[in-house]
This record gives structure tokens, C-alpha cells and sequence, in this order.
């Protein structure tokens, strides 16, 4: 049973199991994580979503429990840059937003600070056809570009480069990919097929996974950096991903100058 106050069964000592008593451990344990697992999906906390208010049990992703806004459909991802939105971001009336791969909250939310808002993505289901590795825009005609969970698929160096050219200065490239912490290095081969990087990164259309040194690649193309993470009690009142990180680079305001 799951109720959790149920013991299991009294298994040989560890390492004296015969293979049938070793399958039975097996489907045992399996029915216990099933039935711990179902508890979850059907959420047990209430949560807020900053997005569009809905205060109650979300849902799972996958393995995920309480992640997904039953209401919106948010991300914790997308929460977090909510939040960052409300309490962090500056933002002149008339600035010009560029958002690759958009989720469609982020317009209304834009348009509400008075930004010029326009999305776009290699396909044709955004504003315009733009392909983030060369951006037919010309040098500093924008004043902030979002990129959430597009890095991952794309030469990032190049997409990197491209954001700081078609930035103006003071202008802000926002960022969120998946990255673990616990690597000081990204891990990426080119030479892996489909296959291998469903295997190593979770995804056949993702080309990495990054480490810490993520930081280092926004800095090289020419940002300072800040960051916002998704810490307590934020994490717990409106599920976020613990740690996770928004990036924030910031195209430097005196270019030119020469330092040090
Ligand atoms: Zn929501």
C-alpha cells in the first residue's frame, strides 16, 4: 500500500538475493515509487502562478511534479523571469524587444510597460524570420533580446555574438538554458548523432549541456553579467526550479574604451 505507514516485505541480506528474489525487489520498489509518484502528479500544495494568478495544485512534466500551471501552462523558467520582470527589470517606455522562440505572456506584459515588442524565430510563426546565429537587424537597433531555452539548440558563440552587435549600449540579452551548476565545464560534441545527444543531453535537438562556464561564453561576447535565481521562499510559493538562474548580460555602456 502507499500510504506510507505500511512496511515491506523482509528481503534476504543485501548481496545473498537469488535473481527471482532479486526481481521481486525489483517490481516491489517500482510500485512504491509508481504509487509515491502518482501522489505527487495530483499536487498537494497550493501554488501562485505571477503570471496569471492562479492559486491552487499544478501539475507534473514528465517526472516532474507541481511544475506546470494548470491555468497558463507557465514553466517554472517563465515564472522566474515574472518575477524578475516585477521586481528587477529596467526598462525605458519605448524600448525596442526582440524575443526568439516567445511564449505568448510575454507580450502583454511588454506592451503594458510601453516596450516595442516584436518576436521572432527561424520559423514563420513569429513576428519575423530571423536566424539568432545572424541577425538581419542592423548593429544597435535593440534595447533587449530574450532568449529562453534557445542557446541549447544553436552555435552559441555566434547567437552570443550576434545579440551584442544588434544590441545598443546599456541594452540587456535575457537568458535562461539548462545548466549544471555542478560542472565547471559544458559538455558538447558535435560528432554525437541524434541518438547520442538524446542520450548525453536529454534532448536530440539540443546541442550541449552547459556547466558553470556558461557565464564565461556571455562574457567573451561582450556583456557584463547579472543574475537572478530562483531562491526560497519564491522556490516553494510559485514552484520554481531551485537555483535555477536567469542570465542577464549587459552590453557595456562605455564601448571603446580601453580598460586596464
Ligand atoms: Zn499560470
Amino acid at each position: 500500500m502507499a500510504d506510507g505507514t505500511v512496511t515491506g516485505p523482509r528481503w534476504s541480506a543485501p548481496g545473498t538475493r537469488d535473481r527471482d528474489e532479486i526481481e521481486r525487489v525489483r517490481a516491489f520498489r517500482a510500485e512504491r515509487a509508481i504509487a509515491h509518484f502518482t501522489r505527487l502528479a495530483h499536487g498537494g500544495t497550493d501554488r501562485h502562478c505571477p503570471i496569471c494568478g492562479y492559486h491552487g495544485p499544478f501539475s507534473p512534466v514528465r517526472h516532474k511534479p507541481e511544475i506546470w500551471c494548470p491555468s497558463c501552462d507557465s514553466r517554472p523558467r517563465h515564472r522566474l523571469m515574472k518575477l524578475w520582470m516585477d521586481r528587477e527589470m529596467a526598462l525605458p517606455s519605448d524600448a525596442r524587444v526582440l524575443h526568439f522562440a516567445a511564449e505568448a505572456w510575454v507580450r502583454p506584459e511588454m506592451e503594458r510597460r510601453g516596450a516595442l515588442y516584436e518576436t521572432a524565430d527561424i520559423n514563420d510563426r513569429f513576428d519575423r524570420v530571423l536566424d539568432i546565429e545572424a541577425i538581419a537587424l542592423p548593429d544597435a537597433s535593440r534595447d533587449m533580446i530574450i532568449a529562453n531555452h534557445v542557446l541549447e539548440h544553436v552555435d552559441d558563440r555566434a547567437a552570443l555574438a550576434e545579440m551584442a552587435r544588434v544590441l545598443g549600449p546599456g541594452g540587456l540579452a535575457v537568458i535562461t538554458v539548462p545548466v549544471i551548476e555542478g560542472w565547471d565545464t559544458t559538455d558538447e560534441d558535435p560528432s554525437l548523432d541524434a541518438e547520442g545527444r538524446r542520450l548525453r543531453y536529454g534532448d536530440p535537438d539540443h546541442r550541449r549541456f552547459y556547466g558553470r562556464d556558461l557565464r564565461d561564453r556571455i562574457r567573451v561576447a561582450g556583456f557584463t553579467l547579472s543574475e537572478f535565481a530562483a531562491v526560497e521562499p519564491d522556490v516553494s510559493t510559485h514552484a520554481l526550479n531551485r537555483g535555477e538562474r536567469l542570465f542577464i548580460g549587459v552590453k557595456p555602456r562605455d564601448e571603446g574604451v580601453t580598460h586596464g
